[in-house]
């Protein structure tokens, strides 16, 4: 049998995926898990997006779709950044594509020449670095403190760029610390980028909307750095659509024109019928899905309070998004119920076993320290949830 790549070898399986599999394989054998694990609305897709799906496919969209996306969608995702972040994009600005994952796998692809650096505040999301590594490109690990909101320092930026430094990726609303950047906070990473003309920001923003404090900022929301700002968004979270796949950018011109060339050579257009009903989600008020966000509120108060009583789980206080990411440092070097724990890995496979629950290691997300727990569940299983921690770890 011929032997892989390198390129593939050397890549980490996705952490939120591979846990994911392995609650359903375990809850498949009969065992009763709870997955806190992955990052998907228990929700269904609202009613009017779904019925635009099915127009759609009345109506026989069945072809191949612009590579960047339909027109209209584009046209769609212009009124949302202007209406929800009064960002400015002509269609040549927009690029939609196969989820948020594939924009940034893009990004990466287009701007990334072997060596060159990605600044990484960690906690990141799980993929940034694995695609970093993929375009050839160095991940470049910034660790911020739990006491600071897990938030990146105008400083520390400034310490981690090097001749190297190509560009740096962060999310607002954070997944997996549900930090969100002020607009002073941004204004400031901003100011030391001003004497870095040529290092690309891109902001992912697929959590903005789940956000518990009320404003969200964008990067590109300053003019002095528009012109060198990638945001990247998606339907995935807010509208509770993890499987119809469709993220989107927004960019300077040269590089949405990059990404829609490569685009054509590995995946041509996202499906054509979620285009469709994106359009319709799209052009509707977010207030159509606030009901989401003002139960993820109120999960997100339920879970804090609970976390909060069980000893050496110690949290940031989550402003957005639907994680918490506890410190759990404490049981390291602990036997719990004959486990030995040494990292955080150990520790999500102790509740996984021992609990059932699944949760992911904080080390997928550059932080040996922590565990991330996804509260897009209902209240009844984070009760339950919680409970069978406390009791594992009592
Ligand atoms: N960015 C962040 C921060 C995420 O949590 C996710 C996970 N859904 C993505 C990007 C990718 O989203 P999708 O591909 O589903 O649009
Ligand atoms: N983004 C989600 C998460 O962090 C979905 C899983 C994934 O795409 O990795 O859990």
């Amino acid at each position: 049998m011929t032997q892989l790549s390198d390129r593939v070898l050397n890549m980490a399986t996705s952490a939120t995926l591979a846990m994911a599999a392995k609650a359903r394989e375990l809850k498949a054998e009969g065992k009763d898990i709870i997955g806190l694990s992955l990052g998907e609305p228990d929700f269904n897709t609202p009613d009017f997006i779904k019925e635009a799906a099915i127009q759609a496919i009345n109506e026989n969209y069945n072809a191949y779709t612009p590579v960047d996306g339909y027109v209209e969608l584009k046209d769609a995702i212009i009124t949302k950044f202007k209406r929800d972040n009064q960002l400015s994009y002509e269609r040549s600005q927009i690029v939609v594509s196969t989820g948020a994952k594939q924009a940034l796998a893009n990004i990466a692809a287009v701007i990334l020449n072997e060596g060159d650096e990605v600044i990484l505040p960690c906690p990141y999301w799980v993929s940034y670095s694995d695609i970093v590594k993929l375009n050839e490109g160095v991940p470049v690990e910034v660790k911020t403190s739990i006491d600071n909101d897990f938030k990146l320092t105008p400083q520390q930026l400034e310490a981690a760029i090097t001749p190297k430094t190509k560009m740096i990726w962060y999310s607002s609303p954070c997944n997996p610390s549900g930090s969100v950047y002020s607009k002073e906070e941004l204004r400031a990473l901003a100011d030391v980028l001003q004497n870095y003309p040529d290092i690309v920001v891109v902001s992912d923003e697929i959590y903005e909307h789940i956000n518990f404090i009320g404003t969200h900022v964008s990067m590109a929301q300053f003019e002095d750095m528009y012109d060198r700002t990638v945001t990247v968004n998606g339907v995935s979270k807010a509208f509770a659509m993890t499987g119809w796949r469709i993220g989107y950018i927004g960019a300077p011109e040269k590089i949405a024109r990059a990404c829609n060339k490569m685009q054509g050579q590995v995946t041509s257009g996202a499906n054509c019928i979620a285009q469709r009903a994106v359009i319709t989600a799209l052009n509707e008020s977010p207030s159509r899905v606030q009901f989401m966000i003002d139960e993820f509120k109120q999960r997100r108060e339920l879970i804090l309070g609970l976390l909060n009583d069980i000893e050496g789980f110690k949290t940031n206080s989550p402003e957005g998004a639907f994680y918490v990411f506890p410190d759990i440092s404490h049981y390291f070097g602990k036997t719990l119920k004959g486990y030995t724990i040494e990292n955080a890995t150990d520790f999500s496979l102790f509740l996984l076993e021992e609990a059932h629950v699944a949760t992911v290691t904080g080390i997928a997300f550059g932080n040996p320290n922590c565990i991330r727990i996804s509260y897009a569940a209902s209240q009844e299983q984070i009760m339950e949830a919680i409970r069978r921690i406390k009791q594992a770890v009592s």
